[in-house]
């Protein structure tokens, strides 16, 4: 959890850094690659007339299946400059915890590839076509669709 203390901020701008364990990222059963390391973070927090201003920077690490080719990949994410500002409270402390996980997961890829031009798989052989072309003939044009035969039923029938 990351909580901010009133009782600090009312004096000056408060810096913060430390580490959230990867659950904290939390991205759902559904989601093709896991958090793979504990989430470091750096904010500042100071007091604004409206609410409280926090910036900072964040990274961790993912790891999962390029969605082309297959290979495990584990690239870093940052998340550099990002500034959200929360409502004064009328408590003590103050969570912030959800606010810095949004940021954390907005810069996310919809699906991890080991890079942007990864060529993938064949269709046909399976080869990684990263690594050379497989040989394999480049995939039919799909052809047009077979027409509409009236006939074709009674073809199948045995008619003795
Ligand atoms: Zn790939
Ligand atoms: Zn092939």
């Amino acid at each position: 959890m990351i909580k901010l203390h009133m009782s600090q901020l009312e004096k000056q701008s408060v810096s913060l850094s430390g580490d959230e364990p990867a659950e904290f990222l939390d991205l759902g059963p559904h989601a093709s690659f896991e958090v793979a390391s504990p989430m470091h973070y750096e904010l500042r927090a100071q007091l604004m007339s409206g609410g409280i201003l926090v910036t900072g920077s964040l990274s961790y690490r993912i790891s999962g299946e390029c969605g082309r080719c297959l290979k495990q990949v584990s690239p870093e994410i940052r998340v550099t400059d990002f500034a959200f500002d929360v409502e004064r409270p009328n408590t003590e402390e103050v969570d912030i915890s959800e606010e810095v996980r949004e940021e954390a997961l907005l810069v996310l890829p919809f699906n991890l590839l080991c890079s942007e031009d990864c060529k993938g798989l064949c269709g046909q052989c399976g080869a990684d076509l990263n690594e050379g072309d497989c040989g394999c003939p480049p995939p039919a044009e799909p052809g047009p669709p077979p027409e509409e035969n009236p006939w074709a039923a009674l073809d199948q029938l045995d008619l003795k």
